[in-house]
């Protein structure tokens, strides 16, 4: 196995990663930057972890090369990455209209993180069209779009942000890359994958976690601040989700929970208080899938979750005009909650046979799935 260094000694640091990049297209970005001297990194809406992470990790590592770089999202991000380095710094284009139009016309390269189809740009999409830039995509989702001039697409990659930490340390700048860069792209790994449990599908991802962790990242802080801190209220928004509004459909190994907008506004609901909430459904014994409905502000947000080899991109690009991840998707639904509900209900058993197929692997796994 080809690797960027080899060999640990006394494991003091040496990184060991594999290279699974292709050498023509890191040459290719090494290019794009080169020539470049001011560039706009931007991501999906409603930014995670690995979108922000991803974005101003990379804002960082090419401020340290000399260029003017900064953060462009369609919408405000999440409050719980308010710890990064750089948050105060990314400038939402649904805020401020006049100045991120004036920064992605005037850019001379266009980095888009973390999504591949430009739809989840939302109305910043518009912006594509007033630009000469270069445009780079860098991202980990199944089948994306022809929407950049050159296409870092690797959806077996846990997080856009190991993506990024591969090109970088593939373009020998892993030892330069500053300790904020280290701390944004360490935030989408644990993000991506809930502090490594799921999506490492490359052992070496272990490795990448140590390189990152010798630049000082602040590990526990950014558990902390990410998966766990919740305010009074979103705890007992989440935990009244779970109690009231969780359906449970056994045959179907199959749950959803959800909140309507009057649940939402009794619990005082801020962006980002859901967040996990769908992932506690998936603990539920015997489940292979389970959706998250939020009743926001025109549409419902739809969030999936899986076990297995069960493809809720699939369900969401179905039902839901969305897609994502096998075992991590989402969409929308234009109407009322309670049809959201029904529709997937509704075609539960289309996906009985993917469901059983899954289950089926799981037992022979040795996962119990006993109801
Ligand atoms: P989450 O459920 O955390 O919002 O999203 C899980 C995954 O599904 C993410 O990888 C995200 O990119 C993808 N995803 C979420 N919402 C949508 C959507 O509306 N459309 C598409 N295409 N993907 C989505
Ligand atoms: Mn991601």
């Amino acid at each position: 196995m080809a690797s960027e260094v080899e060999s640990v000694r006394n494991f003091e640091f040496t990184l060991v990663i594999d290279k699974l990049l292709k050498d023509s297209q890191v040459r290719e970005f090494a290019d794009m930057v080169a020539r470049s001297s001011r560039v706009v990194l931007t991501c999906h809406v409603r930014p995670d972890g690995d979108a922000i992470g991803s974005t101003l990790g990379l804002m960082y590592v090419l401020r340290s090369l000399g260029k003017e770089a900064k953060v462009v999202t369609p919408d405000q991000p999440p409050r719980s990455l308010a710890f990064l380095p750089g948050y105060d710094d990314i400038v939402p284009a649904s805020r401020y209209e006049d100045y991120s139009a004036r920064l992605v016309e005037k850019a001379d390269l266009l980095i888009a993180c973390d999504f591949n189809v430009l739809k989840r740009q939302d109305a910043m999409a518009r912006l594509w069209e007033k630009t000469s830039a270069k445009k780079v995509m860098i991202d980990h989702h199944e089948g994306p779009e022809h929407f950049t001039d050159l296409m870092i697409s690797y959806p077996d990659m846990s997080s856009t942000c190991e993506l990024v930490f591969r090109l970088l340390a593939a373009m020998g700048l892993y030892e330069e890359m500053p300790f904020e860069a280290a701390t944004c792209i360490c935030t989408g790994i644990i993000t991506d994958t809930r502090n490594l449990t799921v999506n490492t599908r490359h052992l070496d991802l272990y490795y990448i976690m140590v390189a990152l962790l010798k630049k000082g990242v602040p590990k526990r802080l950014i558990l902390k601040e990410t998966l766990e801190i919740k305010s009074a209220d979103a705890m007992r928004l989440n935990a009244f989700a779970l109690c009231e509004r969780l359906k449970i459909y056994r045959e179907h190994r199959a749950a959803i929970v959800y909140l309507t907008k009057d649940d939402l506004a009794r619990f005082k609901y801020e962006k980002g208080d859901t967040e996990g909430l769908v992932n506690q459904a998936l603990e539920l014994r015997g489940i292979i899938y389970v959706a998250f409905m939020r009743e926001d502000p025109g549409s419902v947000k739809v969030s999936m979750r899986s076990l297995g080899s069960f493809p809720v991109n699939r369900v969401c690009a179905d039902l839901f005009d969305g897609g994502g991840h096998k075992q991590a998707a989402g969409g929308e639904f234009h109407g009322p909650i309670e049809q959201a509900i029904e529709r997937l209900v509704a075609h539960m058993p289309d996906y009985d046979a993917r469901m059983q197929q899954a289950a089926d692997e799981l037992k022979q796994e040795g996962y119990i799935l006993n109801l």
